[in-house]
């Protein structure tokens, strides 16, 4: 696949960017990060004409690229800072990653479907986006490279882990989609030592988590 963003897909962006404003979105460093990315990039050639319409999108083995205002808005609600530890679980395509990785985070990210992670990898390395990625079931989260400032969980799960509260920095902040399989609350948790604060900002559609703590 050849890589080319000319002043048409500049143009496409500029106005999903609009859109994105006209939703609701108005940190400006997310809408400079979600400018920034060309999300054509992770999208097969046949489907160029998709990646600047606000909707989520097949990726194969049955995952979805997220809907364009549900990055943007995850992104908001995580709110994270230059230089913070950053867990993303559902690498997926690797688009909420580069989005990330614009934001000048230490971006840590696990997928559990093998081809996914491997193309995602590979995909983010050579576009130059520093995500770290990883193999496995993040369910129960990346303990090894913890404790996080910032999880984003970017598959449906029944409840929030315990274990991906245990891997948050005191103050830091979990964003996570909770309930049904086919409906979610969007819950954003701040850790405050032992106690933690749950606020919620409204539904979703997302895929299921699946491994120990999803819904398996
Ligand atoms: N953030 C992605 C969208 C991901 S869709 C993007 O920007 O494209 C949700 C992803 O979560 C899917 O790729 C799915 O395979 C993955 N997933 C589901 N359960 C998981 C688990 N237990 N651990 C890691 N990834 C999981």
């Amino acid at each position: 696949m050849v890589f080319r963003d000319d002043y048409k897909h500049k143009g496409l962006r500029k106005g999903l960017i609009n859109t994105l404003r006209s939703k609701g979105i108005t940190n400006e460093r997310v809408l400079y990060a979600m400018e920034s990315v060309p999300r054509h990039y992770f999208f097969d050639d046949a489907l160029l004409h998709h990646a600047y319409i606000d909707k989520a999108f097949p990726i194969g083995n049955g995952q979805t690229i997220s809907q364009p205002y549900t990055v943007a808005r995850q992104t908001e609600l995580l709110d994270p800072e230059e230089g913070m530890k950053v867990l993303e679980i559902g690498t997926g395509s690797g688009y909420q990653a580069a989005i990330l990785s614009v934001l000048n985070v230490r971006l840590f990210t696990i997928e559990v479907v093998k081809p996914l992670y491997q193309k995602a990898k590979d995909h983010l390395k050579r576009l130059g986006y520093p995500a770290r990625c990883y193999l496995g079931d993040g369910s129960i989260g990346l303990p090894k490279y913890g404790p996080y400032d910032r999880i984003l969980m970017t598959a449906a799960a029944p409840k929030i882990p315990d274990s991906l509260i245990e891997q948050l920095k005191d103050g830091g902040i979990l964003v996570a989609p909770v309930g049904k399989k086919k409906s979610q609350t969007m819950v954003r948790i701040i850790r405050k030592g032992d106690e933690k604060v749950t606020e919620e900002h409204g539904f979703f559609a997302f895929v299921p988590l699946t491994g120990k703590e999803g819904w398996d």
